[in-house]
């Protein structure tokens, strides 16, 4: 493992002119699951980032079929921006009924798909099968299932469950977002946080061309926007001082995990100039053994890819 411990290269640019939100594009899920299959072969979890790449497809779907939700209004989006609020807050809005539907419509798509070159496996469709049960059954549960997981009480989470209602939350959050007008988004919501729904990113990513040449952009792992923040500065507690890069000697140079010695956390981040595809969620899901490198070098991960579950006591 490299730890290189100089600051390298800090945004020269005027910060003004860089665009500061990026709301979900219109394929960002099958994007996702064109990475996952791209990348799975050969990985230590192939099979589940073949699994993952399915749910993602169902996610694409789902996500392109016209639904109706509730938009906010001029006055809440008004309390936001005095609040410094992210307008869609997971914590402050009312989640409509309408996420569960589309939960239910991801399950269908995934247990529909019997000819699928990759096969559920018996578990995996048993446990979705359960899933929609309860969702039609037990929407109070899969509530409650929704707010642990949005809350990260991990210990009341169930770990075989969580990636496929993630799923269904992700797809409501990010089409509530999808085409959001950036001035409409606070300025001074709190760091770390997604500007919009108020949920922490899975990755970040340095971007490649353009105006967005070589700045960096965190990826919300709920609502899939990205927004901008500094390089060479923790995601997790914006310390600026304490931080190393740390990637596989026989991994990408384009991926790595960025630590930080003051709180002792590290996420991962992308470089598209040396990994020109790298996708958010599917990157971070694929370099599980950069995560293992981590643990045994004493850093947390600041949180979980949503689509695996590490609880407490794994
Ligand atoms: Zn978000
Ligand atoms: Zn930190």
């Amino acid at each position: 493992m490299q730890r290189i411990l100089t600051r390298g290269e800090i945004e020269t640019l005027d910060r003004t002119s860089i665009v500061r939100l990026i709301t979900p594009v219109a394929d960002t899920f099958s994007i996702r699951a064109q990475r996952l299959r791209d990348i799975a072969i050969d990985n230590p979890i192939e099979d589940y980032l073949l699994l993952i790449a399915q749910l993602a497809d169902a996610q694409q779907q789902v996500f392109a079929q016209d639904w109706t939700l509730a938009a906010l209004d001029e006055t809440q989006l008004a309390q936001a921006q005095a609040h410094g609020m992210p307008p869609f807050s997971a914590s402050s809005i009312k989640r409509d009924a309408t996420w569960r539907a589309m939960l239910s419509a991801i399950l269908e798509q995934l247990l529909q798909q019997t000819t699928h070159s990759n096969p559920l496996t018996d578990a995996v469709r048993n446990n979705l099968v359960q899933l929609a049960d309860d969702i039609n059954n037990q929407p109070e549960l899969i509530e409650q299932q929704a707010d642990d997981l949005l809350n990260q009480a991990l210990e009341r989470i169930d770990a075989a469950r969580a990636p496929f209602i993630m799923a269904g939350l992700q797809v409501y959050w990010s089409q509530l977002v999808a085409g959001l007008e950036s001035q409409k988004i606070p300025a001074n919501t709190p760091f770390g946080l997604c500007p919009c729904c108020g949920n922490q990113p899975v990755s970040s990513t340095v971007m490649l061309g353009g105006p967005k040449e070589q700045i960096r952009y965190a990826t919300c792992s709920l609502c899939s926007s990205q927004w901008h923040i500094v390089r060479v500065t923790c995601t997790h507690c914006e310390d600026t001082k304490k931080l190393a890069y740390h990637s596989l000697e026989e991994g990408s140079a384009g991926i790595k995990a960025e630590s930080c010695d003051h709180c002792q956390h590290y996420r991962k981040i992308f470089y598209l100039d040396k990994e020109q595809f790298a996708e958010a969620f599917a990157d971070d899901l694929a370099s599980l053994p950069l995560d293992i490198l981590m643990g045994e070098a004493n850093f947390y991960r600041a949180n979980n890819n949503p689509y695996l579950w590490q609880l407490a006591e794994q």
